[in-house]
């Protein structure tokens, strides 16, 4: 109930069908797969880092038909090239992520599900590395699906990933020719172990009750901050750290502002340090992790995760401190 509530708060959505799953974040991914997909079905999918491309292959192995629209990488992509991948494909289905951490890349969700009804097809978005970092608005923007990751911004423990399905997508999988090919992530069975189609209860699995009261204790520290403050907070240590990256002479990965994901923050390594050797200094004196890339910015980027706790002013600072040492010392320490 109070998960519900919580949900309504921070994904703005009053959806019956909404739980938390016993998983991280790529079950969230699975399970969205599993449920909305039968073989021969066609998926969409926006592929601009490491997430679309883990969601094209999670989708191939449930038989679906995969299309794929790409950007260039540090890019977002705009309505226009939805609508037109939409009219080409004629999917059942669209999977976009809104916070691509892979490559710090931001896309604005509203308008999409506006879209994606328009052609008869539902709307899948992931926000494990964005939720309670960025605005999120569910109902208004049309979504059928969400997910996000209980240890990202919202500051739990990893393990549970937080899901809600509305209606279209409901009536979707009870309509179903086929059953669901994961029992565990069967949204069907699993709905009435969370009470969602007001049956009782009945036991499923056996979910983690210390996961949930982390989860719990993450969302009511949010609450308590107030979701627009803690969204606004990491809008402003992002913007603070960007300025200390420019003062630093350092490029961003994602060139339009719009696009830059506040709470993942990609930095282009400079052509004349390793960057391996920054990010060993940074962790062997001072046990701060700053990310290589990911996927297909492996060798190219630094990754500043601006999450929960770690959003603040202090550590923002802190970050740029070590940062412009661990430079120093790989320009000074050049094999
Ligand atoms: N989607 C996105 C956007 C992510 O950033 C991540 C994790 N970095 C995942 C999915 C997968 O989450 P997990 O590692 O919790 O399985």
């Amino acid at each position: 109930m109070i998960l519900k509530k919580a949900y309504n708060m921070f994904f703005k959505l009053k959806n019956e069908l909404t739980l938390a799953i016993s998983t991280s974040g790529h079950g969230g991914m699975e399970a969205v797969m599993c449920n909305l997909l039968e073989p021969g079905d066609k998926v969409l999918i926006t592929v601009n880092g490491i997430w679309g491309e883990r969601a094209s292959l999670m989708a191939s192995r449930y038989g679906a038909q995969v299309c794929r629209i790409e950007a260039p990488l540090g890019s977002n992509f705009s309505l226009q090239e939805i609508e037109d991948a939409l009219i080409k494909h004629q999917p059942s289905l669209l999977f976009v992520v809104q916070g691509e951490s892979s490559t710090g890349v931001y896309q604005p969700i509203e308008g999409i599900g506006r879209i994606c009804h328009k052609y008869n097809c539902l709307l899948a978005v992931d926000t494990v590395a964005s939720l309670g970092g960025v605005p999120f608005y569910a109902d208004r923007w049309e979504v059928d699906v969400v997910y996000s990751g209980s240890q990202k911004v919202l500051g739990a423990p990893p393990g549970l990933a937080p899901i809600s399905f509305n209606k279209k997508a409901q009536q979707r999988i009870f309509s179903r020719k086929t059953p669901v090919k994961v029992f565990y992530w069967d949204m069907t069975i699993l709905g009435d172990y969370w009470a969602c189609f007001g049956n009782p209860r009945v036991y499923h699995h056996t979910i983690s009750s210390t996961l949930l009261y982390g989860l719990r204790e993450g969302l009511a520290l949010i609450a308590e901050e107030g979701l627009e403050n803690v969204i606004n907070r990491h809008r402003m240590c992002a913007l603070r750290l960007h300025n200390g990256l420019r003062d630093l002479g350092l490029e961003f990965l994602v060139e339009k502002e719009s696009a830059r994901l506040p709470t993942v923050n990609t930095i282009k390594v400079p052509t004349d340090v390793d960057w391996k050797t920054v990010t060993s200094y940074a962790m062997k004196y001072y046990f701060l992790e700053i990310s290589g890339g990911l996927g297909p910015t492996v060798n190219k980027v630094f990754r500043i995760g601006l999450m929960g706790y770690n959003a603040t002013n202090d550590k923002v600072d802190f970050a740029l401190k070590i940062l412009k040492e661990a430079l120093e010392y790989a320009r000074e320490n050049k094999s």
